[in-house]
Formats: structure tokens, C-alpha cells, sequence
């Protein structure tokens, strides 16, 4: 399954005041049911990432835009990996 990251509802996260975009999160199209939220490990706004003290993991990711977005490693869902290649949300 593939599935482009416009039609997930995508929305940039930011975690503490005054900080931009520090990751970004998607509907789950392997089960509909949550967001996933990609924490970056060099977030877009140049600041620092988020702490990962909640069982948060920071991924690296390349691209600036929804349309473009490359996530490098696998994200879990239950026993699915979802894959962010050229803006479109692969499941595995
Ligand atoms: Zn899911």
C-alpha cells in the first residue's frame, strides 16, 4: 500500500514556545486508527529536538515539505513498518 502524505492530513509538531517544526505527524494508513507522529533528530527550525524521555524516537529525515518528505528508517505500527519515501507513505 502507498499512500501520499497530503492525503493523511499531515501537520508539522512542535513541542515548548516558540519552536516551529520539529517533526510532523499522519493519519496511520496501515490501521486509520492514530497519528504518527515523526520526531526529527534535526528539526526544520534549527533548534534542538525534542526530548525523547516518553519512549519518543527521533528520526532522520530529509525534505521540507509534505510533497517531498524522506523519513530514513522503518516506523512501527503494531506489526506493520510504515516507510516515508518522496512525500508517500509506504506499509510494509
Ligand atoms: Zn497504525
Amino acid at each position: 500500500m502507498r499512500v501520499q502524505l497530503v492525503e493523511l492530513a499531515p501537520e508539522w509538531l512542535s513541542s515548548g514556545v516558540s519552536r516551529g517544526r520539529m517533526g510532523f505527524g499522519f493519519l496511520c494508513p496501515a490501521c486509520g486508527r492514530h497519528r504518527v507522529e515523526v520526531w526529527m533528530a534535526i528539526p526544520i527550525d534549527e533548534g534542538q529536538p525534542v526530548t525523547t524521555t516518553e519512549g519518543r524516537r527521533l528520526y532522520d529525515v530529509s525534505g521540507d515539505s509534505f510533497e517531498t518528505m524522506e523519513v530514513h528508517g522503518a516506523i512501527p505500527c503494531g506489526e506493520d513498518l510504515l516507510f516515508v519515501h518522496e512525500g508517500a507513505v509506504v506499509v510494509g
